[in-house]
């Protein structure tokens, strides 16, 4: 079962690098906030809505990050109840290199090129 300890230390690694992301976005988002509430960013922001775009485009990033935390910890418990790299939509399993690059996958390359959650 080496196969799952390698699996147990991508998941930590991936989970370690999306906690890192998700705390600097925050604070981006924190700060871009901060600047727009003091209203002290007219003089460096002639677009106007450019701060409110950032807003959105960070906000954004963060619910990704959250949502891939979210994939990490459904893999870990995946881990722990033995259905880990199988198919959550057919079943099969997934195949070792798609785990290997996307530790989180919850479903095989097939199944997601066929229109999974994701655009
Ligand atoms: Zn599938």
């Amino acid at each position: 079962m080496t196969g799952l300890d390698a699996a147990r230390r991508r998941l930590a690694a991936e989970r370690a690098s999306a906690e890192a992301r998700r705390a600097a976005l925050r604070r981006d988002l924190d700060s871009i906030v901060d600047a727009s509430s003091a209203g002290a960013d007219d003089e460096h922001d002639p677009e106007g809505s450019s701060t409110a775009y950032d807003r959105q485009h960070v906000a954004a990033l963060l619910g990704q990050a959250e949502d891939q935390l979210a994939a990490i910890d459904r893999a870990g418990q995946r881990l722990a109840d033995g259905s880990y790299g199988r198919c959550q939509r057919c079943g099969r399993p997934i195949a070792a290199g798609r785990l290997a690059a996307r530790p989180a996958a919850a479903t095989c390359i097939a199944c997601a090129s066929a229109g999974g959650p994701r655009p």
